[in-house]
């Protein structure tokens, strides 16, 4: 039967960066709109759709979303749970704020990891010097000292390799819930991302290889070019138990450490995710499209990967846009976001028939516009 709208389907977001811009574009094929609250005046998600100024925690501001919206999602993890909690009792708010609670503590989330099945690194709770000691003795050495809370892109962590940089990390990182993690002399580095509709139906995204700099993602590929079939069926068989366990709605991204053939969590993330980003011109359906169809209980898209995609962040600042669009094979993302050192402020996605093209591709592009040694090119451009 057809339905006839009177008004469009309207998508409240927490947050406004550039996931809430991207989830924003993905709506508006499909007749969305979208809203976003963001305590910043200009974020870059306000350029493309409408924004409403205000904090996580402001409930007039709340109300307003929970009023203009028919379902409300979240472009971040760290949006304080009572807000997601409060607007779920007005309006229907996906993921569930549950997800959010287990993804912004690294403890929570790595005992609820453990009491599922699913393997983590070895860690131990780290709230005084004392218990940094006792944790040293479990954990041995190398290890790393994280935050709990609120740590992103490689911030608020601190590698330990030996005993004479325990009194640094601690006087850094000390004062704040922390937890101490085994170091993982890991092979590479990969994520799944899942999604998830009401109806409980699920589709996974081709597992992807990321590397890091300096804590950063600088690259992605996908799908794997070895024998990953094992691996792929093991990452899902977990995220799977992770998605039955929340009652999941939406995209959920889960970040491995593949050492030999075990898979280690390192971390989950409650919503859409930079690695997947490749997947707006390298799947049949994105990421976002399909993250906005879940929360709306449509149906999911395919997530079937078109060839072999490379994707690069841009980090810190980019090159001319000419120059960029002048590489044929590069799909570029900007994010409208001001340059600043470590800040992601858009992608360059390539597909190609091969593995070996992909390689050529990517190559190129880096060959033509050199990043720092940390990903980064520090430089505006003119
Ligand atoms: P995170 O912010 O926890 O995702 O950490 C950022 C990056 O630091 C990861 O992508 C890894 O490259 C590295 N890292 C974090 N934790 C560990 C660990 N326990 N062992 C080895 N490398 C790690």
């Amino acid at each position: 039967m057809l339905r006839v709208c009177n008004h469009p389907m309207r998508l409240g977001i927490l947050g406004g960066g550039q996931l809430g811009r991207m989830l924003a574009l993905a709506g508006y094929p499909l007749g969305m709109r979208a809203m976003v609250l963001d305590p910043a005046p200009e974020p870059c998600a306000a350029q493309v759709c409408e924004h409403r100024l205000g904090e996580f925690d402001d409930y007039r501001a709340l109300y307003d979303l929970a009023r203009s919206c028919d379902v409300v999602t979240y472009e971040f993890e760290n949006v304080p749970v009572e807000s997601a909690r409060w607007l779920a009792d007005r309006v229907p708010v996906f993921p569930p704020p549950r997800a959010l609670e287990v993804a912004q503590d690294r403890l929570v989330e790595k005992r609820f990891l453990q009491e599922l099945g699913v393997p983590v690194p070895p860690f131990a709770a780290v709230d005084n010097r004392p218990q940094l000691d006792s944790a040293l003795r479990e954990i041995g050495l190398p290890a790393v000292l994280k935050t709990r809370r609120f740590g992103y892109d490689g911030k608020g962590q601190q590698v330990l390799n030996s005993a004479a940089d325990v009194e640094p990390a601690w006087t850094t990182l000390g004062g704040r819930p922390l937890i101490l993690e085994a170091f993982v002399p890991f092979d590479r580095e990969v994520s799944l991302i899942a999604v998830r509709g009401r109806d409980g139906s699920t589709v996974f995204y081709a597992l992807t290889e990321n590397q890091h700099c300096q804590g950063m993602l600088f690259q992605s590929r996908a799908p794997l070019t070895d024998t990953a079939e094992e691996l792929t069926e093991r990452a899902q068989e977990y995220t799977t138990r992770v998605l039955d366990a929340l009652d999941y709605v939406g995209v959920l991204a889960i970040e491995w450490f593949q050492d030999g053939g075990q898979l280690l969590v390192n971390e989950m993330a409650p919503r859409v995710h930079n690695s997947g980003h490749w997947t707006i011109e390298g799947a049949v359906t994105s990421q976002f499209e399909n993250h906005v169809r879940a929360v709306f209980g449509l149906p999911l898209g395919s997530s079937k990967v078109c060839g072999y995609v490379g994707l690069i962040n841009l980090i810190g600042s980019h090159p001319p846009l000419p120059a960029m669009l002048a590489v044929p094979t590069a799909r570029v993302h900007t994010y409208g976001k001001v340059p600043r050192p470590r800040r992601k402020i858009g992608h360059v996605t390539f597909v190609a028939a091969t593995a070996e093209e992909r390689e050529a591709n990517m190559t190129a592009w880096l060959d033509r516009f050199p990043p720092e040694a940390d990903g980064s090119r520090q430089e505006p451009q003119p």
